[in-house]
């Protein structure tokens, strides 16, 4: 995992947030919260934040899904670039962490727009589906357990409507994918999911080297 973007030396990578980072002064407490949490590096860097932001604009987004929210980074930078009746469906497992984030939103007025789901990501994606919302989301981002990643791709493609972005993260793991040597089960899914998606006719394809890595499909 990189709070950073890989491969960008120190200096470049100051150089770069010193020119371009618009980072609100909210999402950078935050950022300085979750620096001393021990799961910390968790956390996407702010330039890919900005990133996110700059799609979900781009796009005209209002309606987004977000799987894995640790202390709320992604969601709010997403949120605040939602229109004032834009949704982000947040999902996560973790009370503690989810608890931090909750604290932000209200403090960064956007908790109206951000519906969190305490429940594992495939039960809640599941009852999306049920409750017949496939093909409404504008933005999905996939950011939780990776032995999970094939299962959220599969149902956000059917949760994303047709010209929807699905951005999934950690795609680089480190470097990790391109070492043959490495061969625990995390580095394996992440490293299948490349393979297939380099392939599937069902999406436009590009993957980034922001942060750790990140894939950009659009449903067809
Ligand atoms: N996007 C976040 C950010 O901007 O800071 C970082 C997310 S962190 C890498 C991954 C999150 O996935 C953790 O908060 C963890 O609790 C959550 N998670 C792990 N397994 C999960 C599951 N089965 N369902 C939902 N969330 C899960
Ligand atoms: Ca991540």
């Amino acid at each position: 995992m990189s709070i950073r973007t890989l491969g960008l030396g120190e200096n470049l990578r100051e150089y770069l947030l010193s020119v371009s980072l618009r980072e609100p002064d909210i999402l950078t407490l935050l950022r300085q919260e979750t620096s001393l949490h021990q799961m910390g590096i968790m956390q996407i860097s702010p330039e890919q934040g900005q990133f996110m932001a700059l799609l979900v604009k781009l796009m005209g987004a209002k309606k987004t899904l977000e799987i894995g929210v640790f202390t709320g980074y992604s969601a709010l930078i997403v949120a605040l670039a939602l229109p004032s009746d834009g949704k982000v469906i947040a999902c996560d497992i973790n009370e503690e962490y989810t608890s931090i984030a909750c604290r932000y939103w209200q403090k960064a007025g956007v908790s109206h727009k951000i519906d969190l789901h305490v429940a594992p990501a495939v039960e809640t994606l599941d009852k999306l589906l049920k409750a017949g919302e496939a093909e409404t989301f504008d933005f999905v981002f996939i950011d939780a357990d990776k032995s999970n990643y094939d299962n959220y791709y599969e149902r956000a493609l059917q949760l994303v409507r047709p010209g929807g972005l699905i951005a999934i993260d950690n795609v680089l793991w480190s470097g990790k994918v391109a070492d043959p040597a490495i061969e625990d089960n995390r580095t394996k899914k992440i490293r299948a999911l490349n393979q297939k998606l380099h392939q599937d006719e069902r999406v436009n394809l590009s993957m980034v080297p922001i942060g750790d890595g990140l894939t950009l499909a659009m449903k067809n």
